[in-house]
């Protein structure tokens, strides 16, 4: 067995905890779940938090927590993070409880190739906060572009067409 115990919020490198905040959110305005808490733990010989194997990153079956090892570089951080919230979303749906832990690891890992996209994975906790708020922005672009088809879908259809210009919103 490999113990682990969990680091005291105040232990937790400042900026290590601000791009674990910053991967959480991408990821999960990315997946459509609420955010989970993040707890970073440690290895200790006495530590009550017992894995068969050692580990970067878990999340255990309510889907609404992760634990990241504390130390891992900023690339690492990061996709354990993205890799954890996909499970997060996988815990919570029903449909994913009889799948074989290969699915499950191959759907995190496809996400997380999905999520980086053409984006270097290389780099410093700054460089990194460059590369997930290019990655929000680009996020961000896809929904203002996939509402305005919505509009501009309501606008022309049938009996609709009593929106004027002036009046038009974006659905929601
Ligand atoms: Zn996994």
């Amino acid at each position: 067995m490999y113990p682990y115990h969990l680091v005291g919020a105040s232990e937790v490198d400042p900026s290590a905890r601000s791009l674990c905040e910053h991967a959480v959110e991408v990821s999960c305005l990315l997946l459509g779940i609420a955010k989970p808490l993040v707890r970073f733990i440690a290895p200790s010989d006495d530590g009550i938090i017992r894995m068969k194997q050692p580990i970067n990153a878990y999340s255990p079956p309510d889907g609404r927590e992760i634990f990241i090892r504390q130390g891992l570089s900023p690339f690492e951080l990061v996709n354990a993070v993205i890799h954890e919230c996909r499970h997060c979303k996988q815990w919570q749906d029903r449909a994913w409880r009889n799948r074989a832990p290969e699915i499950w690891e191959r759907d995190a890992d496809l996400f997380c190739h999905e999520f980086w996209g053409e984006h270097s994975r290389a780099g410093d906790h700054a460089a990194m906060m460059a590369t997930l708020a290019a990655i929000r922005l680009e996020l961000v672009k896809t929904e203002v572009s996939r509402r305005r088809v919505t509009v501009e879908a309501m606008y022309h259809k049938p009996g609709r067409n009593n929106l004027s210009p002036g009046r038009i919103e974006f659905a929601s």
